[in-house]
């Protein structure tokens, strides 16, 4: 992860006309195609992964269900596309889930590949109205799809879900859940309720997750997250009462960790991550796994 806002990114719906090929009439310009949840990159396992062009994919006679303008990367147009799941591609490229391009894509090109896989997703799953059941239509200059029979439109779904690193003097709580890998350590999170407010929800994860009550809660950040259309609120809290008690069975394991005995936290990935590092940051140490 290099080129931190070196390119700008300006989102658009409407593709304008440098987004078509003159001669071909079809679309030019950067593809961020999936199959499932896979995203296709040239080069192999061992090369930088880079984005393919429309050339590349007409080059290899793929069919290409669905494609939604995304908006322009330093002037070039840039696209989400929606494969078949059980595509193949040639030697040149290959299929790779997003997680694993962290690495490797720069920033802005991973943030656009998760933007577009949430584009993607929202537009296979709304090709029918959820009311009625009948085909959708697409919005003009929205993204959006309108069902024609009953009016309803269906927007990108966000859910979002909130992060807390709760701070007890020197440590800071971390908890394995059920689906973690063996000794990896993560902080607690979950997804806000209707009705709730964001520290509302960081509260009740809390007390229901290992029953403990918080201090003053403060807001950090935030980082999308489309596995598949998330966003991560991420806050700081400081611990108020109570002792850890594993709550409804999403935990396995949860205690408080200093400096000194610090278990396998989560990669640079994710705001969790970021969390952690900023409070090893204000005690003048940085933590070092990857
Ligand atoms: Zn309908």
């Amino acid at each position: 992860m290099s080129d931190r806002h070196e390119f700008e990114f300006i989102p658009g719906i409407e593709p304008h006309d440098q987004a078509w090929n003159a001669a071909s009439g079809g679309p030019r310009g950067r593809c961020f195609a999936f199959a499932g949840a896979d995203m296709v990159v040239l080069g192999s396992a061992d090369e930088s992964p880079q984005i393919p062009s429309w050339d590349d994919l007409y080059g290899w006679s793929i069919r290409v269900i669905r494609y939604q303008y995304l908006g322009l990367l330093s002037g070039e147009p840039c696209w989400s596309v929606e494969l078949e799941p059980e595509v193949r591609v040639p030697d040149v490229a290959r299929l790779t889930g997003l997680r694993t391009l962290y690495d490797g894509l720069s920033e802005s090109h991973y943030a656009i590949a998760g933007r577009a896989a949430q584009i993607v997703a929202w537009d296979r799953d709304h090709q029918h109205c959820g009311r009625c059941g009948k085909p959708t239509e697409r919005v003009i200059g929205e993204r959006g799809r309108r069902c024609a029979s009953c009016d309803l439109t269906a927007y990108p779904r966000v859910s979002p879900a909130i992060i807390v690193l709760i701070e007890r003097d020197d440590r800071i709580l971390l908890a394995r859940g059920r689906a973690f890998a063996p000794r990896r350590f993560g902080i607690i999170a979950g997804f806000v309720e209707p009705g709730e407010s964001l520290e509302d929800a960081v509260r009740r994860e809390v007390s229901e997750e290992v029953g403990i009550e918080l201090g003053g809660i403060d807001y950090f950040g935030s980082q999308p997250w489309p596995f598949p259309h998330g966003i991560m609120i991420g806050f700081r809290a400081s611990y108020l009462s109570g002792e850890i008690t594993l709550g409804d069975g999403e935990l396995v394991e949860a205690g408080w960790y200093g400096r000194d005995d610090l278990p396998e936290i989560p990669a640079k990935l994710s705001i969790a991550r970021r969390l952690i590092d900023d409070w090893a940051g204000r005690r003048a140490f940085v933590i070092d796994q990857p």
